[in-house]
């Protein structure tokens, strides 16, 4: 069913609850419908009043989110469910995700064997090939975008969040990005070449490294670093951190992470490999008998953590300083300081210093279609 956008204001037909999050263009507050009672997350994007603006997010791309948003009905994939618009900000009431982040979910656990660590791979896999059969690709697939609708329940169930920077793929049509995650993002991207789905594969590569390992192949000292650790395609898969990796996750992993993106396994090739559906008997029971290396991920998952605080915290420094650095202004008159503080809607970091950037990755939301 298609999602209508509301004349009324949002707090008419919604009581707004606690923050649950955030991100670079405004928040995100847990809500229930006055009609049904029901909770919600509604997710608050300030759109830029004029032209000239560098504030907030421009309408068309929120416009865009909603547009893919609005038509997917897959259980691996967050629902819209309602949406609000005025001139300065859009609200997304979205299907709301209890669990937590799936990272911090495991990050609990005292152990899990691949076994079970394939159970909600193979969710993200589901949630993806839906996705790329209906030509959209997410483009930024990392932890922080894998939710769990429920935690305490025996099965949790998956759902892929956050659309901002997600595409419908026309035929024929070249679409080029600069965005996305450093640690996560595909050789094509940094190049500047054509994106496709196989975009996404690589970075469920990534995520498939550090689940089984805390460890992430390409991260470097500095963005930089990182990046060019990612066009080299240098990884190996360390005795110290694998010890406890069956041989069908290596290869499983070594299909994904391949500089051409024609190469990579796609969604449907992956539920169909063997790590995923053994053929025998023996596959299986090696699967359950190697275990992911908790020690190391709980060290990995705490780093991302804190730096993912620091990061906001260092946002919100920047706009401290840069409010008491500013000239006195006329009333009325729009403080611009999204550009510099919040370059990661285009492509995000994970370097506490933003001075490390390279500079063709710092702008933002830059993408072309040809
Ligand atoms: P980014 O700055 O990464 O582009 P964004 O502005 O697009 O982020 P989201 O990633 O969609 O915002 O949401 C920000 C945070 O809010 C998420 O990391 C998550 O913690 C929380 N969140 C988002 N959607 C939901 C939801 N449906 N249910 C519960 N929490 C949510």
């Amino acid at each position: 069913q298609a999602v209508a956008l509301r004349a009324r204001s949002v707090e008419e037909l919604y009581e707004l609850l606690e923050t649950l999050g955030s991100g670079h263009f405004g928040v995100v507050k847990r809500c229930r419908e006055r009609s049904t009672g029901t909770f919600y997350a509604a997710k608050f994007v300030k759109t830029r009043r004029c032209r000239g603006s560098r504030r907030g997010l421009e309408r068309v791309q929120v416009e865009r989110e909603v547009a893919i948003l609005r038509d997917l009905q897959h259980p691996n994939i967050m629902r819209l469910h309602d949406l609000f618009a005025c001139r300065a900000e859009m609200v997304l009431v979205l299907e709301l995700m209890r669990g937590g982040e799936l990272f911090d979910f495991i990050a609990e656990k005292e152990m899990l064997s691949e076994e079970e660590a394939i159970e909600f791979l193979e969710q993200i896999l589901h949630g993806v090939q839906y996705l790329h059969g209906r030509s959209i690709a997410h483009f930024d697939l990392k932890p922080e975008n894998i939710m769990l609708q429920e935690k305490d329940v025996p099965k949790p169930q998956i759902k892929i969040i956050d659309f901002g920077l997600a595409q419908k793929l026309e035929d024929g049509v070249t679409f080029k990005s600069l965005c996305g995650t450093p640690q996560y993002i595909a050789p094509e991207v940094i190049n500047y070449e054509p994106l496709s789905s196989a975009t996404d594969m690589w970075s469920i590569g990534v995520i498939t490294y550090i689940l089984l390992s805390g460890f992430s192949p390409f991260q470097g000292e500095t963005d930089a670093e990182t990046l060019s650790n990612v066009l080299e395609g240098a990884y190996e898969f360390e005795e110290h951190y694998f010890s406890d990796t069956s041989e069908m996750a290596k290869d499983f992993i070594r299909q994904l992470l391949v500089k051409e993106p024609q190469e990579r396994m796609t969604a449907s090739e992956c539920l169909v490999h063997p790590w995923i559906k053994p053929l025998s008997r023996k596959q299986a029971a090696k699967r359950s008998r190697s275990s992911i290396n908790m020690k190391n991920f709980r060290k990995f998952n705490a780093r991302r953590k804190w730096k993912l605080s620091y990061n906001m915290v260092s946002a919100c420094n920047r706009l401290c300083r840069m409010r008491l650095l500013c000239s006195p202004r006329t009333e009325g008159e729009e403080l611009d300081f999204c550009a510099p503080l919040c370059p990661q809607r285009c492509c995000e970091s994970d370097q506490e210093e933003e001075g490390s950037h390279p500079v063709t990755l710092l702008r933002r939301r830059r993408s072309s279609c040809s």
